[in-house]
């Protein structure tokens, strides 16, 4: 038998690692995507994040369960990607808080998070009503996507670039019976899954060189994120953010929201300008969000075909995606076809 995993960004990534891992063959496993580690465009959006481990996510069991599987498997991904030369690190992460985000919360991290410790109210800036320290994980993005890649095709996987216009044609041989549709904002108008509930949440970020800042640094309000990221093995390349723009389609980069970006990273972080503000690009993405969460669901297709959808990881799929490929591939264990 063999298996697509339609996308390469991150959750197609992921996915193809946890079917590895559940035993299937490298060599019957055939990533297939429009887009490929090393390219850019508005509709991929993985190369764009910023991207850490973050408080970012709701406080539902699902995404609690997807965030602590990842954040507790990576090492894994790393040690067999090379250590953290790939593009993944840790670093040390503060987060700070409007309102209180919730005890349910508040205690899952605490269960699992590294050197996790509460930030005591006198050293809270103000309006902060909460904070914490731990250590994150820091992906290099368009780096480890590529190294990934590179480990991936190195066992055996299969990589091959082809626009679908219908999910129909992810069964690629009389042999693929398992289609699992990583397809991200593609999942909107992809043929046969359609699903008018996904829409863009648009992030613009401003990319400074900043050696001398290797800590993350983020702030929750109520209808604004401040985030400061390092990328490990980048050549010192620190993201300033962000935006969290809902069905905003918009690819162009705007001076206001950079010049708001600069004035909001460097109040949380002062020391940032302790060295000359050297801007080296200006992005956006595109975050795949879906109205009611990820979708992470088997379908039944005549002859024995599955597919197994695996979308909507909105700001979060360097974070919680190992643990929604892990559901994936757990659904299609579950599933009673005769396969
Ligand atoms: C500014 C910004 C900051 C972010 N920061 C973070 C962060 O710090 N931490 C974090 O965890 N997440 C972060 N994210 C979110 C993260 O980037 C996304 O959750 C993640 O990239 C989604 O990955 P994906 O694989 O679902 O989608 P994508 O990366 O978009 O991949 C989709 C794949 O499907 C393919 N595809 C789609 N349609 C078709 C088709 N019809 N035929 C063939 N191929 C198709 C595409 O070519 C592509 O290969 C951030 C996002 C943005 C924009």
């Amino acid at each position: 038998m063999e298996y697509t995993v339609v996308g390469a960004g991150i959750i197609g990534l992921y996915t193809t690692w946890n079917l590895l891992e559940s035993g299937v063959s490298p060599d019957k496993i055939t990533v297939v995507a429009e887009f490929l580690p090393g390219d850019q465009s508005i509709k991929y959006t993985s190369p764009w994040a910023g991207g850490n481990f973050s408080c970012i996510t709701s406080d539902d069991p699902n995404t609690l369960m997807y965030d602590e599987l990842t954040y507790r498997n990576l090492h894994k991904i790393q040690r067999a990607l090379g250590g953290a030369s790939c593009g993944l690190d840790n670093k040390p992460s503060t987060e700070l808080w409007d309102t209180y985000p919730g005890d349910t919360k508040v205690a899952s991290l605490k269960s699992y998070l590294k050197d996790f410790q509460v930030v005591d109210k006198s050293e809270l800036p103000e309006g902060c009503a909460f904070g914490i320290k731990f250590t994150s994980w820091n992906f290099n993005c368009p780096f480890f996507l590529a190294n990934f890649q590179k480990y991936l095709e190195s066992i055996g996987v299969k990589f091959l670039r082809k626009t679908l216009t219908h999910i129909s044609q992810a069964y690629l041989t009389a042999k693929t019976k398992v289609v699992f549709n990583c397809s991200g904002i593609g999942a909107r108008t992809l043929g046969g899954v359609e699903d008018t509930n996904v829409y863009p949440t648009r992030g613009q970020v401003v990319v400074v060189k900043a050696p001398h800042i290797q800590e993350n640094k983020m702030r929750w309000g109520d209808d604004y994120a401040t985030y400061i990221i390092p990328r490990p093995y980048s050549n010192d390349e620190l993201i300033l953010g962000g935006f969290l723009q809902k069905d905003d389609w918009t690819p162009d980069t705007f001076k206001e929201q950079t010049e708001d970006i600069i004035k909001r990273t460097t109040e949380l972080l002062p020391k940032i300008l302790d060295q000359p503000l050297v801007i080296s690009r200006v992005a956006c993405g595109l975050r795949p969000s879906r109205h009611g969460g990820v979708r992470i669901e088997l379908q039944n297709i005549e002859d024995g075909k599955v597919v197994i959808h695996n979308y909507g990881a909105s700001g979060y799929g360097y974070q919680a995606g190992y643990g929604m490929g892990f559901r994936a591939v757990q659904l299609l264990r579950e599933s009673k076809s005769k396969l």
